[in-house]
């Protein structure tokens, strides 16, 4: 089953405080600042930094996938489903997982080699990703994941 990498964002997404985002790298006195690496004075949560974060949010409109309203990140799953064009159904799993996947590749870059990537970065990235997973999935999800990628700038 693991085609993508859905273990790392389940931690992610489920949050237990074994992802060291910076409010619990603060906690542990290993970080003097917990501010969000993307640079808005908010503090790191995993829902700030999926959710909540002005860079995540645009990371999501420009690939078209609305987080107004969207409180926790389980929702995102559920509520994007309600929203979406049919045709694409089948894929928004593996969709939402790649935006995640990279805002948080991207955030560890920040963090861990002090480099910004951009918000258009990220979103060429989620497309690259979506590309390479595509060639494992299923028929089904492969053709809603393509009808994805065509709407996605590439
Ligand atoms: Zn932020």
């Amino acid at each position: 089953m693991a085609h993508y990498p859905r273990k790392d964002l389940g931690d992610f997404a489920n949050y237990k405080g074994r992802i060291k985002v910076r409010t619990v790298l603060k906690k542990q006195q290993i970080l003097a600042t917990d501010e969000c690496p993307f640079g808005c004075t908010a503090s790191e949560s995993p829902t700030h930094l999926a959710l909540e974060c002005s860079c995540s949010r645009l990371v999501f409109q420009m690939l078209g996938i609305d987080v107004v309203g969207v409180r926790q990140i389980d929702d995102l799953f559920i509520h994007e489903k309600t929203l979406i064009a049919q045709n694409k159904v089948a894929a928004c799993e593996v969709v939402t997982v790649a935006v995640l996947w990279n805002i948080w590749l991207a955030r560890n870059r920040k963090v861990f080699d002090d480099q910004i990537i951009s918000v258009p970065m990220v979103v060429r990235q989620c497309s690259e990703t979506l590309k390479l997973w595509c060639h494992r999935l299923k028929s089904k999800e492969k053709l809603a994941a393509q009808k994805w990628l065509e709407d996605w700038p590439s």
